[in-house]
């Protein structure tokens, strides 16, 4: 008899039936023995819905009436989920977060979770229950509802998973697994089936939009055993996500190329080469709490340096305004925005003991005539931006030059 934690995402609780096979697929981990706590997202569409209507009242919604609105969505599922295990003689209770307890801080519509009560699920379990939890949602110190950011149903499920040690967090969704790229782009794409913790983490970072990032980081600090599978589908593994240093784990040198449209480049030229430069134009950006990504200061020459950085597209015209205004400070010559620009990466573990990773990368770009703009690296990731028209070529490419598409060993 194992603990299971499942979790299952918009598309897999869109309709009533889909919920009634949710509650079949339960039903059949709870046959055989097994304690399952589920946890659910909103109905597909409804988080969007909800905050569609906070915002015909109020243009920028009063972040804590925000999160008792957009909360409702998982009331929903867990409700008509726990209807549909005992319409077919589960025996089932749901809870929202606030209920179980989930406390988060008080950080409105992007709360971190501090700690989780398994008082109520851990009773629930040993009298044959199967405990079915709001995703996505908590309460604060006060007792305020709050949210945990978009897609934070998964790191409910992985933080319950935790709290409980669970034996395994499966997260159920429209997708069988992690796969090497998107096979929307490069249909010969495969599923994987581990990738380590740390590729996991670069992958959703990056722009694999698998699993919330935070949900990753959590697995990865508690260890838990996180593994990514179809709703739609009887039979399959999934993919598992492992940590590297199990033993005998045979890893791939790469072991996915991850990429994102979502970016947009600033360069200033002409500005002076003096310490504090970099501080002078990133300070304010990061004031106004915008990301910054990759940053790349040139070597300077006659006392003038050039100055590049990414930022997410949404960001750009807020980031823009700000620099307009350091430019006259720094005294820098000119500020160019790009915002057709796409990161790619390729992301393996493998890495650290393989050289040559990058010049194979480059090599293959370059046989295809696409200019690299920047370059950014890490121990198990290597990232350039290009131009966006490349970038379906670029993926394709890259995945066949790293024989992404043969079949694991
Ligand atoms: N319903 C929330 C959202 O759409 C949380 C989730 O689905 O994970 O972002
Ligand atoms: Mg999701």
């Amino acid at each position: 008899m194992a603990l299971i934690v499942q979790k299952y995402g918009g598309t897999s609780v869109g309709t009533t039936d889909r919920i009634k096979n949710v509650a079949v697929r339960v039903a059949r981990w709870r046959a055989q023995g097994h304690q399952v706590v589920v946890v659910v997202s909103a109905m597909s569409g409804e988080t969007n819905r909800l905050i569609g209507l906070a915002k015909e009242i109020q243009p920028n919604p009063d972040p804590r009436e925000l999160d008792v609105v957009a909360s409702t969505g998982e009331q929903v599922t867990i409700g008509l989920l726990a209807m549909a295990l005992k319409a077919i003689g589960v025996d089932a209770v749901s809870y929202t977060g606030g209920q179980v307890t989930v406390l988060t801080d008080s950080a409105f519509t992007k709360a971190r979770i501090e700690s989780i009560d398994d008082k109520n699920i851990r009773r629930d379990l040993t009298n044959g229950k199967v405990v079915v939890v709001a995703g996505f949602q908590g309460i604060d110190a006060e007792g305020s509802i709050t949210t945990l950011g978009r897609g934070g149903s998964d790191t409910s499920a992985v933080a319950i998973a935790a709290a409980l040690k669970a034996d395994e967090c499966q997260i159920y969704t429209d997708v069988d697994g992690v796969y090497t790229t998107d096979p929307r782009i490069v249909p010969e794409a495969r599923r994987l089936r581990t990738i380590t913790f740390e590729e996991m983490l670069e992958m959703a970072s990056l722009g694999s939009k698998v699993l919330q990032i935070r949900s990753v980081e959590f697995a990865g600090k508690y260890k838990v055993k996180l593994r990514v599978l179809s709703s739609f589908q009887d039979e399959g593994e999934g993919t598992l996500i492992t940590f590297e240093d199990d033993k005998n784990m045979e890893k791939p040198i790469i072991s996915g190329i991850a990429f994102n449209r979502d970016e947009a480049k600033f360069t200033v030229t002409g500005v002076p080469d003096r310490p504090g430069i970099a501080y002078q134009i990133l300070g304010p950006v990061a004031a106004a709490n915008i990301d910054v990504d990759m940053i790349i200061q040139n070597v300077g020459h006659d006392g003038m340096t050039d100055f590049s950085f990414t930022v997410g597209r949404g960001d750009f015209d807020r980031a823009k305004a700000i620099l307009d205004q350091v430019k006259a400070q720094v005294g820098a010559k000119e500020i160019s925005g790009d915002k057709s620009i796409a990161k790619v990466s390729v992301v393996g573990v493998g890495m650290r003991s393989h050289v040559g990773i990058a010049s194979n990368m480059f090599r293959t770009l370059a046989e295809e005539g696409i200019n690299i703009q920047m370059i950014s690296t890490s121990e198990i990731k290597i990232s350039v931006v290009i131009d966006e028209k490349y970038l379906e070529l670029a993926v394709r490419v890259l995945h066949r030059a790293f024989e992404l598409d043969q079949v694991e060993a």
